[in-house]
């Protein structure tokens, strides 16, 4: 690398979800095919210090990072669009920002001065900024500043930008603002006005943007860029249309057709070299919009109101049914409607059953119906965490016969706990600190279902939970037929179980959802929907 690392800020007016996330991976996902190593960090203006105890009602599903951060969701986002993995630095609160210049001023580093926004809660913002940067790996670092300008949230933000920009030097850094232009339909006419405004907002803290992403429902014709270029200080070029997208892994394509890449270079002051690797994107795409047939596959779940609660989940389907040629239709299923009366109306005609990851009491029983669902008619079946404990339950309680098994999570003092607290944690009385977070190692037992999907025995997935399968139940249920093909060596957790007489059923204590890419699909979640295509053939 010849130059400093650069910076690319991104920021949002006029409303929120216009998809900063998606511009701010879309725009990396061309930088790195132009050859630059990339990363992006969110900054999140919320003062939660993490999602980790946010309802996922709030914000959308919590993912989890390699080294056990609970992030915002737009960082699953950077690692399917990128293929890279995120850490600690990558997503920042202004909650972390409060608490370590909190820390610092009780340990005395500020030498008895007055603690302020300007400069210490600036000068945090700017240093966390910097933190990725500094390592030297990469060209270029993109900051996603969450929140709407104007928001009074974003102001240290905004003016922590204004600094490192003058800081950082000309064509070191560059601010790409992104904003909406509605079309009003009885007028017929889109409308400029509170895009300028926010722009105008910008610049009255002192920030002029470079770039201006427009997102519209309509083509923007070149009459409307040009007044946006002239009122709001941008050369022409730097107005780039986004126009509504069929689906969010199209938005690289239209940016690239909007040469927002090469605009960006440009004013960065970097060369934009002619080769652009996407050829795998674009098989991606292609197969994704080309299937060749397609499977109904349910996700029972309780905050299923809420696409977002899954969205890595669902992404995950997108990637395996583009690698299968099959287009997977989400079935949403509310888990307190599967009760033992209504599961083969509800869940009958699907080709796989997921169930979901979750938390708490609330439908619990209708996960536990929907995994005996499919175990007793072989529907490829398919549990996530919590959607693993409720299988295990449901397989003590109606092969084992233990029928008030169940999970102390939900029911404390169960005669049956085969989910409980790990030994370990049963002494912990807060709750953070005994959760299983982050990548852990698992071992994979050679001849097993979960040997084939993975065709490896040393496997990590990562985790994000309190409780287990219990030890001493796991004797008696593999004797009854559903195996552990997953364990963790230091600790003899249980990671995976199968059944091996059934067609296809596996449940798995992680997440393997946060790890698909779209050009490197998750093997579970292909496999899973190879056999809901079987499932779907034999019918
Ligand atoms: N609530 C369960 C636990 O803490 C499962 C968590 C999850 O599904 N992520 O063990």
């Amino acid at each position: 690398m010849t130059h400093p690392t650069k910076y690319i800020f991104v920021t949002g007016g006029v409303i929120s979800s216009l998809g900063k996330g998606i511009i701010s991976a879309s725009l990396a996902r061309l930088l790195q095919a132009r050859g630059y190593k990339v990363t992006i960090q969110k900054f999140d203006p919320y003062i939660n210090v993490d999602p980790g105890s946010l309802n996922p009602y709030e914000h959308g599903e919590c993912y989890v990072t390699t080294d056990g951060v609970e992030a915002d969701l737009d960082l699953g986002h950077y690692e399917r669009f990128l293929s890279i993995e995120t850490t600690r630095a990558n997503s920042v609160t202004t909650g972390h920002i409060y608490m370590s210049v909190i820390d610092k001023e009780r340990r005395g580093e500020y030498l008895g001065k007055t603690i302020q926004v300007i400069p210490h809660i600036t000068n945090e913002i700017k240093q966390r900024i910097q933190i990725l940067g500094n390592t030297g790996k990469y060209d270029i670092i993109i900051t996603e500043i969450g929140g709407t300008v104007g928001d009074i949230e974003s102001v240290p933000h905004i003016e922590a930008v204004r600094q490192l920009k003058w800081e950082l030097g000309y064509k070191n850094s560059i601010v790409v603002h992104l904003g909406l232009i509605p079309y009003l339909a009885a007028a017929g006419e889109l409308k400029t006005k509170p895009i300028q405004h926010s722009v105008k907002n910008l610049m009255s803290s002192g920030v002029q943007p470079d770039v201006l992403v427009c997102r519209t429902e309509h083509h923007l014709p070149q009459g409307i860029k040009d007044k946006l270029a002239l009122f709001c200080n941008v050369r022409k070029e730097a107005v780039i249309e986004n126009m509504d997208a069929e689906t969010i892994y199209d938005v690289p394509m239209h940016m690239l057709e909007e040469q927002l890449d090469k605009v960006v270079l440009e004013d960065l002051g970097l060369p934009c070299p002619d080769k652009l690797d996407m050829d795998k994107w674009e098989d991606f795409l292609y197969r994704h919009k080309n299937p060749k047939s397609e499977v109904n596959v349910a996700l029972v779940g309780k905050y299923v109101s809420l696409h977002d609660a899954y969205k890595s989940i669902v992404e995950s389907f997108v990637h395996a049914g583009a690698a299968c040629e099959t287009k997977v239709n989400v079935h949403w299923i509310y888990s307190g409607d599967v009760k033992a009366d209504t599961a083969s109306e509800i869940l009958g005609g699907m080709d796989a059953i997921l169930v979901g990851p979750g938390s708490g009491e609330r439908g619990t029983d209708g996960k536990i119906e929907a995994a005996r669902y499919a175990r007793e008619n072989g529907i490829p079946f398919l549990g996530i965490c919590l959607g693993m404990q409720m299988a295990v339950v449901e397989f003590a309680r109606n092969v084992l016969g233990y029928k008030d098994a169940h999970s102390v999570e939900i029911v404390r003092n169960t005669a049956h706990p085969v989910i409980d607290l790990m030994d370990s944690a049963k002494s912990v009385s807060s709750k953070g600190g005994t959760t299983r977070l982050g990548s852990w190692p698992c071992e994979v037992k050679e001849g097993s279902l979960a040997y084939e999907v993975y065709g490896s025995k040393e496997i990590a997935e990562r985790h994000r939970h309190r409780y287990e399968l219990s030890s001493e139940y796991l004797p008696e249920i593999e004797k009854a037929g559903m195996v552990a093909t997953g364990v963790n060596k230091e600790t003899g957790l249980v990671d995976i179980v199968e059944i091996p007489s059934h067609p296809w059923y596996m449940a798995v204590q992680f997440h393997p959802e946060y790890r698909s890419k779209v050009e490197a699909p998750h093997p579970l979640f292909v496999h899973f929907i190879e056999a809901a295509k079987k499932h779907s053939e034999s019918k």
